[in-house]
């Protein structure tokens, strides 16, 4: 029997029984794989990943919803991103049935590590790399996929608090016509000294402005980003230096659909900070997240009296009862596993 402490969960990995891995050549496709235990790998100091860099990842959840049944949410969209991430950095395209397969397999074989309903979610992580050892700059000959799962809770500690962001124009999160729209291994690093150092002066996290001419908002570190103001809500449009995010796209579908607002996909300014009615970031990890407080050259923009505000609360709870099933899956965006 495992032994989790269910209430006590966050956002860090928690060791489960198995993982799923699959190799792969240049030139051949994505077939076969098989789970494994659960474990470190070996891989040579000089393969790709670790020199150059090329490898892309994905993040999924699976949820016990109240009908107790298990479920993916929108991992399709997942699969399809991954395909697009793996065409640009020269993987073999990722087949997006051999990836719903990999990650149903996966979570099925963890099945015990679901949290219970209400307790929180499998998270699910698929990630593919170049393998092979090489020194010249060049696409590896050799590749590896695997899907590891960890149970968490929320990912921010102090639980739904409004956010504390601080927007930076000293640093860049991703070059336009760079990897910014793809989730690349790496992206990350990139954002790691940013965020230190507003962790160390109080905020939760970055906002960053496009790379181009630092005007426009472009999305917080692991984020898309929203602004609600008179019965508009509005995020920047895909760039192209912006992570498209499924939950993103959630959220533009239900505030339409469900909510009836009018949903924009435009340039976002900080002069559209300052006039807010409501600002939330969303992710998978992070789901729908309040902003509270946004700094930017000393000045603080307070939002919504640093509460969550109504319509922030209400997509919210719509994305998170459809992913328990508390209400109508309308839009087909469930995948039961069991
Ligand atoms: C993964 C990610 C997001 C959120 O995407 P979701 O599909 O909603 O989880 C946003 N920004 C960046 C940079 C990301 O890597």
């Amino acid at each position: 029997m495992i032994n989790i402490q269910w209430d006590k969960l966050g956002f860090d990995v928690v060791p489960t029984k198995s993982m799923f891995k699959a190799t792969c050549s240049q030139n051949e496709t994505w077939k076969n794989g098989a789970i494994v235990p659960y474990g470190n790998i070996e891989l040579s100091p000089a393969a790709n990943v670790l020199n150059y860099g090329q490898g892309a990842f994905e993040g999924v959840k699976a949820f016990r919803t109240i009908k107790g049944n298990i479920v993916l949410f929108r991992a399709d969209k997942n699969a399809a991103r991954m395909a697009f991430s793996t065409r640009r950095l020269c993987i073999p395209e990722m087949d997006t049935q051999f990836f719903m397969d990999a990650v149903m397999k996966t979570v099925k074989d963890n099945i015990d590590y679901v949290p219970p309903y209400g307790k929180g979610s499998l998270y699910i992580r698929p990630v593919i790399w170049g393998t092979s050892a090489g020194l010249g700059v060049k696409p590896a000959s050799d590749y590896t996929f695997m899907v590891f799962v960890t149970p968490v809770g929320p990912y921010f500690k102090k639980g739904i608090r409004p956010l504390n962001l601080k927007i930076t124009d000293q640093y860049h999160r991703a070059a336009p016509k760079g990897i910014g729209n793809i989730k690349a291994i790496g992206n990350y690093s990139a954002s790691l000294y940013p965020l230190s150092q507003a962790k160390d002066e109080g905020y939760d996290e970055v906002v960053y402005l496009d790379a181009a001419d630092g005007k426009r908002i472009e999305e917080v570190g692991s984020a898309n980003f929203f602004i609600y103001k008179d019965g508009v809500l509005k995020t920047p449009s895909l760039s192209g230096s912006i992570l498209g995010g499924v939950t993103r796209d959630s959220v533009c579908v239900v505030a339409k659909d469900v909510l009836n607002i009018e949903v924009e996909e435009t340039d976002l300014y900080i002069d559209d900070i300052e006039h807010a009615d409501e600002i939330f970031c969303t992710g998978t990890a992070v789901v729908v997240s309040p902003v509270g407080k946004i700094t930017f050259n000393e000045k603080t923009y307070e939002i919504n009296q640093n509460e969550m505000g109504p319509i922030t609360k209400k997509i919210r709870e719509t994305i998170l009862a459809i992913q328990r099933e508390e209400s109508e899956d309308i839009y087909g965006w469930l995948k039961q596993i069991r």
